[in-house]
């Protein structure tokens, strides 16, 4: 009888298996489906020797000294700053669009304020702004939306922006000068070692058993452990009684090249052309040295693991469903980005899995939800 089970040995599993562990002194299981630790995030050698991104490029990025600190206690850090080009028209151009973006593509010489005032001119005036669309168009204009924004949204979502909430194309800024780093936060770098070292060294702690390539299965499982931590989709904990939450998903095609490099940047976009969506070469993230080079190609599809959650309207409604039951459980926790059927960034899944365990401490109540 272990005191925690924990399904998902992921940033949310990790890091609060490693808080019971080491700060309660208390014995956690952790269980995961696949065969590796690290979720999402985990890396790994390939063949060539490259160090790679199992599930895609994975970009450490926060605002949150906390978050950089805890993390800091289990890895080193190189510093990068991530930058992507957009393959438009035949060009590669900065994204987020910048002064550089609109100088190039349309052979100008724009200053910030020139900028400014073109897209001004380009800009639509839409009143209620709802969708990916609209926000778009409102702020660059229908050119530059149709080139950059609405054949990858379409390849990424299967779905055309003007039917996808605001949020996706919200996040992503346009700027009058010429900064071309993908993320602006205070604190940009990658785990010196990898992320799988750092799971590695989270993990190791002798409260911790891990007990990986084994789904997490109710009837066998639950009786093994006196509390539930559960990080997985959250309708399949509920046998998906009110129907499955949708999720996008991609397929991840592996590639090592006889060459050194075969990029300017980490990530390529390709928003008019290919079936893919973009193009990583991960020695650029990783700082690693070798004569060749690894790449991932990321084709979305609607089959297989759950990656991002589609926001529209009717699926938080059913998302809400879910939530509503699980509050009624007083000993299971939901954490993670599939347990909050929300594209969360690393660094938001840290935090959220430090603030459970800060409730969890806190001798109140148990709350099911995070
Ligand atoms: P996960 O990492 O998905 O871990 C959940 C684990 O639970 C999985 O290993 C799964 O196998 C296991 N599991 C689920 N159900 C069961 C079950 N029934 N039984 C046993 N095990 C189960 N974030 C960034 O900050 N920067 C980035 O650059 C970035 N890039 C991304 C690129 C892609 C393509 C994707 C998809 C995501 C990216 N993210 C990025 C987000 C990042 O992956 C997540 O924030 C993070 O992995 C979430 O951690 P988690 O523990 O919630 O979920």
């Amino acid at each position: 009888m272990f005191d925690w089970m924990i399904v998902g040995a992921g940033f949310a599993g990790s890091v609060l298996a490693e808080r019971i562990a080491s700060q309660r002194n208390e014995s956690v299981l952790v269980m995961d489906t696949r065969d590796h630790i690290g979720g999402n995030a985990h890396d790994y050698k390939d063949e060539a020797g490259i160090l790679v991104h199992r599930y895609g490029p994975h970009i450490f990025h926060t605002n949150a000294a906390s978050v950089v600190d805890y993390l800091s206690q289990f890895t080193g850090w190189r510093p990068y700053e991530h930058r992507v080009l957009a393959n438009v028209d035949g060009m590669l151009l900065p994204i987020p669009i910048n002064l550089d973006t609109v100088n190039r593509l349309y052979g100008l010489d724009l200053d910030s304020a020139g900028m400014e005032a073109f897209l001004a001119t380009r800009r639509e005036a839409i009143d209620n702004i709802q969708t990916s669309e609209d926000v778009v168009v409102s702020t660059v204009g229908r050119d530059l939306y149709e080139k950059f924004f609405q054949g990858y949204t379409r390849k990424q979502w299967g779905l055309d922006p003007s039917q996808l909430s605001r949020i996706v194309t919200a996040r992503i800024p346009t700027r009058t000068n010429r900064d071309d780093r993908y993320f602006t936060d205070t604190f940009q770098k990658m785990p010196s070692d990898g992320y799988t070292a750092m799971f590695a060294n989270i993990l190791d702690h002798p409260n911790i058993r891990l007990e990986l390539g084994q789904k997490w299965n109710p009837a066998r499982d639950r009786p093994r452990a006196r509390r539930l931590i559960f990080t997985g989709p959250i309708d399949e904990y509920f046998d998906h009684r009110f129907g499955a939450l949708p999720y996008r998903s991609l397929r991840f095609a592996h590639e090592t090249l006889d060459v050194e490099w075969a990029q300017p940047v980490a990530t390529i976009n390709y928003p008019q052309t290919e079936e893919y969506t973009r193009i990583t070469e991960y020695k650029h993230l990783t700082g690693q040295t070798h004569p060749k080079t690894s790449l991932t190609y990321e084709y979305p599809t609607n089959e297989g693991d759950p990656y991002y959650p589609i926001p529209r309207p009717e699926n938080q409604a059913l998302y809400k469903q879910y939530r509503t039951v699980a509050e009624g459980l007083s000993d299971v926790w939901f954490v993670g980005r599939l347990g909050a059927y929300q594209y969360l960034n690393m660094d938001q899944v840290i935090g959220q899995a430090l603030a459970t365990f800060a409730r969890i401490n806190s001798d109140r109540a148990p709350t099911a939800m995070v």
